[in-house]
């Protein structure tokens, strides 16, 4: 999804490849199509596109996928509301 993103670099999600076993849930609820299954495992194909929102650790059977919902978008943008833009942000 190309119409709503955050800044890059700063999304806390992650995935165990080796953990996964290919359901497709994380597919299904991601509303930012951030991942794709291919022969049975899921990857990251747009980790920017994260918008932290929890669904896909949630879902995921197996417990492959991280994230801190909220902490790298939403503290960064909260920093720049409090310090200004172009300030010296403390982000993940
Ligand atoms: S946290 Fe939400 S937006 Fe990010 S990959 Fe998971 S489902 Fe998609
Ligand atoms: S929900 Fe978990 S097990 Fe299922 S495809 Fe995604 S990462 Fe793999």
């Amino acid at each position: 999804m190309n119409d709503f993103r955050y800044l890059p670099g700063v999304s806390t999600l992650r995935l165990k490849e080796d953990l996964c076993i290919g359901c497709g849930a994380c597919v299904e609820v991601c509303p930012h199509q951030v991942f794709s299954v291919n022969e049975s495992k899921a990857t990251i194909v747009d980790l920017d596109g994260c918008m932290e929102c929890g669904a896909c650790a949630l879902n995921c059977p197996v417990a492959a996928i991280t994230v801190s919902p909220g902490v790298g978008c939403a503290s960064y943008i909260i920093q720049t509301w409090i310090k200004g833009k172009g300030a010296v942000i403390e982000c993940c």
